[in-house]
Protein backbone atom coordinates (compact mmCIF):
# COMPACT_ATOMS: atom_id res chain seq x y z
CA UNK A 1 0.00 0.00 0.00
CA UNK A 2 2.78 2.30 0.74
CA UNK A 3 4.63 1.81 -2.41
CA UNK A 4 1.58 2.49 -4.02
CA UNK A 5 0.65 5.60 -2.26
CA UNK A 6 3.78 6.89 -3.29
CA UNK A 7 4.02 5.77 -7.18
CA UNK A 8 0.67 7.95 -6.89
CA UNK A 9 2.09 11.13 -5.79
CA UNK A 10 4.79 10.90 -7.73
CA UNK A 11 2.24 10.96 -10.96
CA UNK A 12 0.62 14.09 -9.42
CA UNK A 13 4.04 15.16 -8.72
CA UNK A 14 4.34 14.41 -12.71
CA UNK A 15 1.38 15.98 -14.06
CA UNK A 16 1.67 19.09 -11.62
CA UNK A 17 5.61 19.78 -12.54
CA UNK A 18 4.18 19.24 -16.70
CA UNK A 19 1.31 21.88 -15.57
CA UNK A 20 3.44 23.98 -14.26
CA UNK A 21 6.40 23.93 -17.72
CA UNK A 22 3.08 24.58 -19.75
CA UNK A 23 2.19 27.64 -18.15
CA UNK A 24 5.45 29.20 -17.22
CA UNK A 25 5.98 28.24 -21.19
CA UNK A 26 2.92 30.31 -21.80
CA UNK A 27 3.59 32.87 -19.54
CA UNK A 28 6.92 33.11 -21.52
CA UNK A 29 5.55 33.01 -25.17
CA UNK A 30 2.80 35.68 -24.58
CA UNK A 31 5.14 38.07 -22.91
CA UNK A 32 6.91 37.71 -25.99
CA UNK A 33 3.82 38.04 -27.95
CA UNK A 34 2.38 41.41 -26.46
CA UNK A 35 6.05 43.01 -27.05
CA UNK A 36 6.52 41.59 -30.54
CA UNK A 37 2.67 42.63 -31.53
CA UNK A 38 0.82 39.37 -31.63
CA UNK A 39 -1.94 40.24 -29.95
CA UNK A 40 -5.09 42.05 -32.02
CA UNK A 41 -8.27 44.02 -30.62
CA UNK A 42 -11.78 42.52 -31.95
CA UNK A 43 -15.01 44.53 -31.64
CA UNK A 44 -17.93 43.01 -30.81
CA UNK A 45 -20.96 45.43 -31.39
CA UNK A 46 -23.27 46.42 -28.69
CA UNK A 47 -26.92 47.54 -29.77
CA UNK A 48 -29.48 49.94 -28.53
CA UNK A 49 -32.31 48.22 -28.22
CA UNK A 50 -34.94 51.32 -28.28
CA UNK A 51 -33.55 52.80 -31.43
CA UNK A 52 -32.16 49.22 -32.96
CA UNK A 53 -28.74 51.20 -33.43
CA UNK A 54 -25.18 50.54 -32.82
CA UNK A 55 -24.49 51.93 -29.50
CA UNK A 56 -20.46 51.24 -29.77
CA UNK A 57 -18.46 47.68 -28.96
CA UNK A 58 -16.68 45.82 -26.63
CA UNK A 59 -12.74 45.02 -27.11
CA UNK A 60 -11.85 41.22 -26.94
CA UNK A 61 -8.44 40.65 -26.98
CA UNK A 62 -6.89 37.70 -29.22
CA UNK A 63 -3.17 36.32 -29.51
CA UNK A 64 -2.33 35.50 -33.30
CA UNK A 65 0.54 33.01 -31.73
CA UNK A 66 2.84 32.17 -34.95
CA UNK A 67 2.49 28.02 -35.72
CA UNK A 68 -0.34 27.85 -33.48
CA UNK A 69 -3.16 30.20 -34.51
CA UNK A 70 -5.90 32.64 -33.07
CA UNK A 71 -5.84 31.72 -29.08
CA UNK A 72 -9.00 32.73 -27.53
CA UNK A 73 -8.82 35.14 -24.29
CA UNK A 74 -10.31 32.24 -22.66
CA UNK A 75 -6.67 30.09 -22.73
CA UNK A 76 -4.83 32.49 -21.98
CA UNK A 77 -6.08 35.17 -19.73
CA UNK A 78 -5.91 33.32 -17.13
CA UNK A 79 -2.32 32.58 -17.06
CA UNK A 80 -1.47 36.32 -17.84
CA UNK A 81 -3.80 37.00 -14.50
CA UNK A 82 -1.38 35.13 -12.37
CA UNK A 83 1.53 37.51 -12.49
CA UNK A 84 1.75 41.35 -13.59
CA UNK A 85 1.67 40.35 -17.18
CA UNK A 86 -2.44 41.14 -17.26
CA UNK A 87 -1.55 44.71 -15.65
CA UNK A 88 0.99 44.83 -19.82
CA UNK A 89 -1.94 43.47 -21.53
CA UNK A 90 -4.43 44.89 -19.90
CA UNK A 91 -3.19 48.45 -21.02
CA UNK A 92 -2.05 48.01 -24.23
CA UNK A 93 -5.58 47.24 -24.85
CA UNK A 94 -6.91 50.44 -23.46
CA UNK A 95 -4.30 52.13 -25.38
CA UNK A 96 -5.09 49.89 -28.83
CA UNK A 97 -8.99 50.11 -28.55
CA UNK A 98 -9.07 53.74 -27.35
CA UNK A 99 -6.76 54.73 -30.63
CA UNK A 100 -9.20 52.70 -32.87
CA UNK A 101 -12.16 54.06 -32.10
CA UNK A 102 -10.67 57.39 -32.09
CA UNK A 103 -9.35 57.03 -35.36
CA UNK A 104 -13.17 56.40 -36.71
CA UNK A 105 -14.60 58.67 -34.74
CA UNK A 106 -12.43 61.37 -36.95
CA UNK A 107 -12.78 59.17 -39.87
CA UNK A 108 -16.90 59.87 -40.20
CA UNK A 109 -19.45 61.77 -37.50
CA UNK A 110 -21.47 59.30 -37.77
CA UNK A 111 -19.30 57.27 -35.88
CA UNK A 112 -18.73 60.27 -33.44
CA UNK A 113 -20.54 58.76 -30.49
CA UNK A 114 -19.46 55.21 -31.09
CA UNK A 115 -18.51 54.19 -26.76
CA UNK A 116 -16.12 51.61 -26.38
CA UNK A 117 -15.98 48.88 -23.35
CA UNK A 118 -12.45 47.50 -22.42
CA UNK A 119 -12.12 44.81 -19.43
CA UNK A 120 -9.95 45.29 -16.70
CA UNK A 121 -8.94 42.20 -14.79
CA UNK A 122 -9.20 42.65 -10.95
CA UNK A 123 -5.67 42.41 -10.96
CA UNK A 124 -5.45 45.80 -12.57
CA UNK A 125 -7.79 47.16 -11.39
CA UNK A 126 -6.13 46.31 -7.67
CA UNK A 127 -2.97 48.36 -9.26
CA UNK A 128 -3.10 51.83 -8.47
CA UNK A 129 -1.46 52.51 -11.46
CA UNK A 130 -4.82 51.75 -13.53
CA UNK A 131 -6.41 55.26 -13.19
CA UNK A 132 -3.01 56.96 -14.52
CA UNK A 133 -2.95 53.82 -17.43
CA UNK A 134 -6.79 54.79 -18.49
CA UNK A 135 -5.78 58.65 -18.21
CA UNK A 136 -2.56 57.80 -20.03
CA UNK A 137 -4.97 56.05 -23.05
CA UNK A 138 -7.83 58.99 -22.95
CA UNK A 139 -4.60 61.57 -23.77
CA UNK A 140 -2.50 59.47 -26.18
CA UNK A 141 -5.90 58.50 -28.08
CA UNK A 142 -7.95 62.22 -27.64
CA UNK A 143 -10.79 59.94 -26.96
CA UNK A 144 -13.29 61.76 -24.82
CA UNK A 145 -14.07 60.15 -21.43
CA UNK A 146 -17.19 59.53 -21.58
CA UNK A 147 -16.79 57.15 -24.70
CA UNK A 148 -14.81 55.26 -22.65
CA UNK A 149 -16.79 51.77 -20.43
CA UNK A 150 -14.97 50.01 -18.28
CA UNK A 151 -15.87 46.49 -17.58
CA UNK A 152 -15.01 44.50 -14.14
CA UNK A 153 -16.41 41.68 -12.48
CA UNK A 154 -18.68 41.83 -9.54
CA UNK A 155 -16.01 39.82 -7.35
CA UNK A 156 -13.52 42.55 -7.80
CA UNK A 157 -15.91 44.76 -6.40
CA UNK A 158 -16.88 43.51 -3.24
CA UNK A 159 -13.26 41.78 -2.39
CA UNK A 160 -10.86 44.16 -3.26
CA UNK A 161 -10.62 47.61 -1.40
CA UNK A 162 -8.13 49.01 -3.25
CA UNK A 163 -10.27 48.20 -6.65
CA UNK A 164 -13.26 50.34 -5.13
CA UNK A 165 -11.16 53.44 -4.65
CA UNK A 166 -9.76 53.38 -8.35
CA UNK A 167 -13.05 52.93 -10.00
CA UNK A 168 -14.36 56.24 -7.97
CA UNK A 169 -11.55 58.08 -9.58
CA UNK A 170 -12.03 56.27 -13.33
CA UNK A 171 -15.91 57.49 -12.58
CA UNK A 172 -14.69 61.50 -12.00
CA UNK A 173 -12.37 61.01 -15.08
CA UNK A 174 -15.94 60.73 -16.70
CA UNK A 175 -15.16 56.69 -17.95
CA UNK A 176 -18.33 54.60 -17.36
CA UNK A 177 -18.21 51.77 -15.47
CA UNK A 178 -19.95 48.37 -16.41
CA UNK A 179 -20.60 45.23 -14.01
CA UNK A 180 -19.58 42.18 -15.92
CA UNK A 181 -21.55 38.76 -15.92
CA UNK A 182 -23.99 39.91 -13.43
CA UNK A 183 -25.32 37.39 -12.08
CA UNK A 184 -22.74 34.49 -11.71
CA UNK A 185 -21.47 36.38 -8.06
CA UNK A 186 -22.63 36.78 -4.89
CA UNK A 187 -23.54 41.02 -5.25
CA UNK A 188 -27.51 42.13 -5.16
CA UNK A 189 -28.18 45.05 -6.82
CA UNK A 190 -29.23 46.96 -3.95
CA UNK A 191 -25.54 46.59 -3.10
CA UNK A 192 -24.50 47.41 -6.42
CA UNK A 193 -27.10 50.51 -5.94
CA UNK A 194 -23.94 52.26 -3.57
CA UNK A 195 -21.32 51.27 -5.73
CA UNK A 196 -19.04 53.40 -8.39
CA UNK A 197 -21.11 51.63 -10.79
CA UNK A 198 -23.39 52.82 -14.19
CA UNK A 199 -24.41 49.83 -15.94
CA UNK A 200 -24.56 46.06 -15.32
CA UNK A 201 -24.12 43.00 -17.95
CA UNK A 202 -26.55 40.42 -17.30
CA UNK A 203 -24.46 37.11 -17.94
CA UNK A 204 -25.12 34.66 -20.37
CA UNK A 205 -25.90 32.06 -18.95
CA UNK A 206 -29.22 33.94 -17.81
CA UNK A 207 -30.32 35.03 -21.19
CA UNK A 208 -29.84 32.09 -22.90
CA UNK A 209 -32.03 30.34 -19.96
CA UNK A 210 -34.49 32.81 -20.27
CA UNK A 211 -36.78 30.83 -22.16
CA UNK A 212 -36.73 27.81 -19.30
CA UNK A 213 -37.56 29.48 -16.39
CA UNK A 214 -34.99 32.56 -15.53
CA UNK A 215 -37.20 35.09 -17.24
CA UNK A 216 -38.78 36.47 -14.57
CA UNK A 217 -35.49 36.58 -12.97
CA UNK A 218 -34.18 38.57 -15.84
CA UNK A 219 -36.94 40.64 -15.87
CA UNK A 220 -36.44 41.73 -12.57
CA UNK A 221 -33.29 42.64 -12.73
CA UNK A 222 -33.72 44.84 -15.52
CA UNK A 223 -36.52 46.57 -13.24
CA UNK A 224 -34.31 46.28 -10.31
CA UNK A 225 -31.39 48.08 -12.00
CA UNK A 226 -33.50 50.61 -13.83
CA UNK A 227 -34.60 51.42 -10.32
CA UNK A 228 -31.58 51.98 -8.83
CA UNK A 229 -30.26 54.29 -12.10
CA UNK A 230 -28.21 51.59 -13.68
CA UNK A 231 -28.95 50.71 -17.49
CA UNK A 232 -28.78 46.97 -18.23
CA UNK A 233 -26.56 45.52 -20.95
CA UNK A 234 -27.94 41.30 -21.97
CA UNK A 235 -25.50 39.48 -23.09
CA UNK A 236 -25.15 36.42 -25.46
CA UNK A 237 -28.18 37.10 -27.31
CA UNK A 238 -28.27 34.20 -29.55
CA UNK A 239 -31.38 34.13 -30.68
CA UNK A 240 -34.50 36.54 -32.65
CA UNK A 241 -37.34 35.90 -29.41
CA UNK A 242 -34.45 36.77 -26.60
CA UNK A 243 -33.89 40.02 -28.41
CA UNK A 244 -37.89 40.97 -28.75
CA UNK A 245 -38.43 39.88 -25.48
CA UNK A 246 -35.27 41.97 -24.10
CA UNK A 247 -36.95 44.52 -25.94
CA UNK A 248 -40.14 44.32 -24.26
CA UNK A 249 -38.53 44.27 -21.01
CA UNK A 250 -37.39 47.49 -21.28
CA UNK A 251 -33.67 46.18 -21.77
CA UNK A 252 -31.27 49.15 -22.88
CA UNK A 253 -28.69 47.00 -24.59
CA UNK A 254 -27.63 43.56 -26.20
CA UNK A 255 -24.75 42.16 -27.13
CA UNK A 256 -24.37 38.32 -28.69
CA UNK A 257 -23.68 36.12 -31.81
CA UNK A 258 -27.69 37.02 -33.15
CA UNK A 259 -26.12 40.94 -33.29
CA UNK A 260 -22.73 40.06 -34.70
CA UNK A 261 -19.85 38.04 -33.41
CA UNK A 262 -16.90 39.98 -32.27
CA UNK A 263 -14.83 41.26 -35.50
CA UNK A 264 -11.31 42.52 -36.92
CA UNK A 265 -11.29 46.26 -36.87
CA UNK A 266 -11.51 46.60 -40.56
CA UNK A 267 -14.79 44.31 -40.28
CA UNK A 268 -16.12 46.26 -37.46
CA UNK A 269 -15.98 49.82 -39.24
CA UNK A 270 -17.48 48.05 -42.19
CA UNK A 271 -20.11 47.17 -40.06
CA UNK A 272 -21.14 50.58 -38.43
CA UNK A 273 -20.85 52.28 -42.31
CA UNK A 274 -23.03 50.01 -43.37
CA UNK A 275 -25.20 50.08 -40.09
CA UNK A 276 -25.35 54.09 -39.79
CA UNK A 277 -24.65 55.71 -42.97
CA UNK A 278 -27.82 56.82 -44.80
P1 LIG B 1 -16.54 38.54 -21.45
O1 LIG B 1 -15.96 39.84 -21.03
O2 LIG B 1 -17.74 38.07 -20.74
O3 LIG B 1 -16.79 38.69 -23.02
C1 LIG B 1 -17.88 38.10 -23.70
C2 LIG B 1 -17.48 36.77 -24.31
O4 LIG B 1 -18.65 36.13 -24.80
C3 LIG B 1 -16.56 36.93 -25.52
O5 LIG B 1 -15.71 35.79 -25.55
C4 LIG B 1 -17.55 36.89 -26.69
O6 LIG B 1 -16.96 36.49 -27.90
C5 LIG B 1 -18.52 35.87 -26.19
N1 LIG B 1 -19.85 36.03 -26.79
C6 LIG B 1 -20.44 37.16 -27.22
N2 LIG B 1 -21.68 36.92 -27.69
C7 LIG B 1 -21.89 35.60 -27.56
C8 LIG B 1 -23.00 34.72 -27.89
O7 LIG B 1 -24.05 35.14 -28.38
N3 LIG B 1 -22.85 33.41 -27.59
C9 LIG B 1 -21.70 32.92 -27.04
N4 LIG B 1 -21.64 31.60 -26.81
N5 LIG B 1 -20.64 33.69 -26.72
C10 LIG B 1 -20.74 35.03 -26.98
P2 LIG B 1 -14.15 35.92 -25.78
O8 LIG B 1 -13.85 37.02 -26.74
O9 LIG B 1 -13.64 34.55 -26.07
O10 LIG B 1 -13.63 36.41 -24.36
C11 LIG B 1 -13.71 35.58 -23.24
C12 LIG B 1 -13.37 36.33 -21.97
O11 LIG B 1 -11.98 36.72 -21.96
C13 LIG B 1 -14.12 37.63 -21.79
O12 LIG B 1 -15.42 37.37 -21.33
C14 LIG B 1 -13.25 38.35 -20.77
O13 LIG B 1 -13.53 37.89 -19.47
C15 LIG B 1 -11.85 37.89 -21.19
N6 LIG B 1 -11.21 38.95 -21.98
C16 LIG B 1 -11.31 39.22 -23.32
N7 LIG B 1 -10.55 40.28 -23.66
C17 LIG B 1 -9.94 40.70 -22.51
C18 LIG B 1 -9.03 41.79 -22.20
O14 LIG B 1 -8.62 42.60 -23.04
N8 LIG B 1 -8.62 41.88 -20.90
C19 LIG B 1 -9.07 41.03 -19.92
N9 LIG B 1 -8.61 41.19 -18.66
N10 LIG B 1 -9.93 40.02 -20.18
C20 LIG B 1 -10.36 39.87 -21.45
CA1 LIG C 1 -16.67 41.82 -20.78
CA1 LIG D 1 -19.44 39.07 -19.83
CA1 LIG E 1 -15.98 37.02 -18.24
Amino acid sequence: AKARGRGRAELFDESLRAQLAAHSEMETALTAGLAAGELEVHYQPVVGLAAGRLEGYEALVRWNRPGVGMVPPNDFIPVAESSKLICDLDRWVLHEATRQIAAWRAEDPVAAELTVAVNVSGRHLSDPRVVQDVTDALAASGLPAELLIVEVTETVLVSEPAAFGHLVALRELGVAVAIDDFGTGYTSIGQLAGMPVDTLKIDRSFISSADSGHAELVALMIRAAHTFGLSVVAEGVEEEAQLAWLQGQACDFAQGYLLSRPLPAEAAAAAWRAALLP
